[in-house]
């Protein structure tokens, strides 16, 4: 049966639709089924059923008390390892929107039904979460709480490590670059991601230590990678707060000349999320960087404030979209408009447009049917270590993606 053995949560304010879906949960043999009238006491189930915990939520939007987005928030931020499917009776723009968040969130989201509930649908979500990916962070469930200290300690000792994700051009199918993506290889925890420690070090002032420290690492690679005859670009992210220092832009160049790296074969990603205060300065060192021959990248696209796209005509040389956008794009009309508009904005721009988040072979080729030029995602590979990445692109072959 195929719910045998998994544990349920529906959340829905209304009596007859709370049963209606447990009764059907039952005939597909789930083991345990609880319910909630609203976020609030979904949550506090949540917290005591640690022992024996939910693997699935079915989850209504509008709700007394607390709405579904803002259960799905809480959600996130408690980074607990459950499923999601959304169940509205909602239009599709807005389950759209939905989407975006919950992803943003971290929240693994099998999909949305319509109401009423059919058992074919149900059904088909309820295997997605039987095959679904571990959601990033992938181990959230156990993860540990660092403190400033503990992360600044770990940079100091130079523990951060990059991880490579290929980016792999849609016409040749052959790989046109990776992005460097910082790991904290703790000597207790293993490998921490991203999200343990990006926020603590922008916020409090301090990214720049492992900006350098990733910059380095991913310049000597690129350097290693040259000399085994991968001669691809490295790109690494760089923090909009790292902008407002006039020095940024030399100091960066001096790093990657020393590694025996030419600026043009590293890109710095830069994402728009966060409000640029300090606009003067961040033009200087972009435009600086430019000039030096760096490529730059406006990460994220989509999902930010609209400072970095008053600066696009001045310096970048490629938009990426945020893989919010991209996740499904196939499958999704409102999704498909925003990255066909941001793909065709990219050209007119004269600029590469890649996309971020390609997980399926659907999405490989509606992206690549609107002409985007290329893609990076779990379709093609997760990110791996150095050693790992000799390997990958030592077997590459394009064969298997260009294959229909
Ligand atoms: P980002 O720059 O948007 O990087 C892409 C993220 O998407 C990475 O998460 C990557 O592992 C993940 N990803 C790639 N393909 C797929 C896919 O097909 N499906 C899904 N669901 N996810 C995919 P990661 O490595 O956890 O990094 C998270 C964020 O942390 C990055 O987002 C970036 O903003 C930030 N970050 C990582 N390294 C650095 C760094 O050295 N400096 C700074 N300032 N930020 C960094
Ligand atoms: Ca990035
Ligand atoms: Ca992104």
């Amino acid at each position: 049966m195929i719910a045998s053995g998994l544990n349920f949560l529906v959340i829905d304010d209304d009596d007859f639709l709370q049963l209606a879906t447990k009764n059907m949960l039952r005939s597909f043999n789930a083991a345990k089924i609880l319910a909630a009238p609203n976020g609030i006491k979904a949550l506090e189930i949540l917290q005591v059923s640690n022992a024996e915990p939910i693997d699935i939520i079915l989850c209504d939007l509008n709700m007394p008390g607390m709405d579904g987005m803002e259960f799905l928030r809480h959600l996130g931020e408690s980074h607990y390892d459950v499923s999601v499917i959304v169940v509205s009776s909602h239009d599709d723009a807005l389950i759209a929107a939905v989407k975006k968040m919950a992803l943003a969130y971290g929240i693994r989201l099998l999909g949305s039904i319509q109401k009423p509930i059919s058992r074919a649908q149900l059904e088909a979500l309820i295997l997605q979460h039987k095959s679904a990916r571990p959601k990033t962070p992938p181990t959230a469930a156990a993860a540990p709480v660092f403190t400033l200290e503990d992360i600044l300690r770990g940079v100091e000792e130079r523990l951060f490590e990059p991880f490579y994700q290929p980016k792999i051009e849609f016409k040749t199918g052959l790989i046109s670059g990776a992005e460097a993506l910082a790991r904290w290889i703790h000597p207790r925890h293993g490998v921490i991601a991203p999200y343990a420690f990006i926020r603590a070090l922008e916020t409090s002032g301090n990214i720049d230590g492992l900006t350098f420290l990733i910059l380095e690492k991913a310049s000597a690679a690129c350097r290693l990678l040259h000399d085994k005859g991968h001669a691809i670009p490295i790109s690494v992210n760089l923090s909009l707060t790292s902008l407002s220092n006039p020095a940024l832009a030399d100091k960066i160049t001096r790093v990657v000349r020393n590694a025996g790296i030419d600026p043009q074969y590293i890109i710095l990603e830069v994402t728009e999320s966060a409000t640029m205060t300090n606009v003067a300065p961040a033009l200087e060192n972009l435009a600086r960087l430019r000039m030096h021959g760096f490529g730059l990248s406006i990460d994220d696209y989509g999902t930010g404030s609209s400072s970095l796209q008053q600066i696009t005509r001045i310096a970048f040389s490629e938009l990426k979209i945020d893989r919010s956008f991209v996740n499904d794009c196939s499958n999704n009309r409102e999704l498909s408009v925003v990255v066909r508009s941001s793909i065709e904005m990219a050209h007119k721009l004269k600029i590469k447009c890649i996309a971020e988040g390609v997980e399926t072979r659907q999405d490989w080729e509606t992206l690549k049917g609107m002409d985007c030029d290329t893609a990076q995602g779990y379709f093609i590979a997760k990110p791996m270590n150095l050693a790992s990445f000799l390997e990958f692109c030592a077997g590459y072959s394009p064969e298997a993606l260009l294959a229909p």
